[in-house]
């Protein structure tokens, strides 16, 4: 009976429309998901924009989405295999038809969240997109974050050692057979385990490693775009955002390995942080530096070499800084940003109060990392250059942008991919890095965070 209703409601629709506006469902595009221990970011991608609704239930922990005017698709079904066992909020999906222009989404979750859902319009290679962020109820303390890290990786080493020196011993007592004694198989040939994530919220941080960060020097490395944001893509598909996380990470440990510093990556996994955030970041962990690491495309192909920027308070230093500088800022309108989301506005107000003093600050460190990047391959420009780029607005921590190489130029692309090349690289930043606070010591102050 009801069928019969549902049927000649249609029927009216059907005359008083006209079959072209029938035609009323948006096609799926594609779906991702980009998990990671800050969020995980569910998109739906459509030809049209999308109507949808959500509502969590707890016991078990679920959010649940309705999408309007849809029919449920292999492309939407798609999204049921995208979910990575190692997801910290994401247990699985299921993806159904739930009345007949209704699907429905429901997501099983591991942990408590707190969903942002919003639109995003067509830009760049994207056509509408519908994204749902998933936050964890308690946001992650990126100071207490860096120590439990550093803790680890202590931890990890000490184990090292310990096992190392425990097969030593074994190997001493155990009485030779025939042969040498054949090693096992490296555990580098077996495929790479999901990378642990941090699932709960991170312990307190007590007053004795309180004290011992604050004796350390901290840099926050930036690895520019990520997630939704590829950054620029070189000609053969080397993505900007792989190339920059990947140097990042070996900053990240080559300043590790200075007892006295301490590096904060404002991503280490393929997520999109708004540039506001990754500012935000730094600032919460006091940082004495911020790095961000970019390798963009140019107009041209032939245009190559390093460049190195600071903030302007001002105008740009050339068209071309301009240029760059409106292009990286473009980036949380790639990556997808909340703009309702209140944070954001109160972050950018207070991110405008750049200081000169800043920029005086960045323009010595930018100059330190760009004569040793100078070392390594062709420099673009030999000054640092300024513009305004919205990642660099800490008023209170110098803060530059290096542009390692043209991803756009063919031979800079591969040289890019290139693990010796980037290693040098990171040579590079790290020494220019250590220059400056060998001549500009990072000021003793107490960290609040
Ligand atoms: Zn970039």
């Amino acid at each position: 009976m009801k069928r019969r209703q549902a049927l000649s409601t249609l029927g009216t629709l059907v005359l008083a429309l006209g079959p072209a506006e029938l035609a009323f469902g948006a096609s799926i595009v594609a779906v991702r998901v980009w998990p990671a221990s800050d969020y995980t970011r569910l998109t739906i991608e459509s030809d049209k924009a999308l109507q949808a609704a959500h509502f969590l239930t707890d016991g078990p922990q679920r959010l649940v989405v309705d999408i309007e005017n849809l029919e449920l698709s292999p492309a939407l079904r798609e999204l049921v295999g995208k979910v990575r066992p190692d997801d910290p909020f994401i247990a699985g999906v299921r993806v159904g038809q739930n009345q007949p222009r209704v699907v429905r989404l429901v997501i099983d979750l591991k942990q408590a969240v707190k969903p942002q859902q919003f639109a995003l319009p067509p830009v760049a290679a994207y056509q509408h997109r519908l994204v749902f962020d998933l936050y964890p109820t308690q946001a992650a303390d990126p100071l207490a974050a860096m120590i439990l890290e550093r803790d680890q990786a202590e931890r990890a080493a000490g184990q090292a050692i310990q096992d190392a020196l425990g097969e030593f011993i074994g190997q001493l007592e155990r009485p030779l057979p025939g042969g040498p004694v054949v090693a096992q198989a490296p555990a580098a040939s077996s495929p790479a385990p999901a990378r642990p994530r941090q699932t709960t919220s991170p312990p307190e941080v007590s007053a004795a490693q309180r004290e011992r960060i604050n004796r350390l020097t901290i840099v926050a490395i930036d690895p520019g775009h990520g997630g939704e944001d590829p950054g620029a893509i070189g000609p053969s598909g080397l993505k900007e955002k792989d190339v920059v996380l990947q140097i990042a990470l070996q900053l990240r440990d080559r300043i590790n390995a200075h007892p006295s510093m301490r590096a904060m990556l404002t991503r280490d996994d393929d997520f999109f942080v708004p540039l506001y955030e990754r500012v935000s970041k730094a600032r919460r962990v006091q940082a004495d530096l911020f790095v961000s690491i970019h390798a963009d495309a140019f107009f041209t192909p032939e245009a190559r070499g390093a460049s190195v920027f600071a903030l302007s308070q001002g105008g740009a230093t050339s068209a071309a800084a301009r240029w760059m500088a409106n292009k990286e800022n473009d980036a949380d309108l790639v990556g997808g940003v909340n703009i309702a989301a209140k944070d954001t506005q109160v972050l950018r107000t207070l991110l405008d109060m750049s200081t000169a003093a800043q920029i005086k600050d960045s323009l010595k460190v930018g100059q330190e990392v760009l004569s040793r990047i100078g070392g390594v391959g062709r420099l673009h420009k030999r000054q640092v250059e300024q513009a305004g780029f919205a990642v660099l607005k800490a008023p209170d921590i110098p803060s530059i942008l290096v542009e390692t190489a043209f991803i756009s130029n063919p031979q800079e692309e591969s040289r890019l991919r290139d693990p010796d090349y980037q290693a040098r690289l990171v040579e590079a930043l790290y020494s220019g890095i250590r220059r400056y606070f060998a001549r500009n010591p990072a000021l003793s102050r107490q960290r609040s965070t």
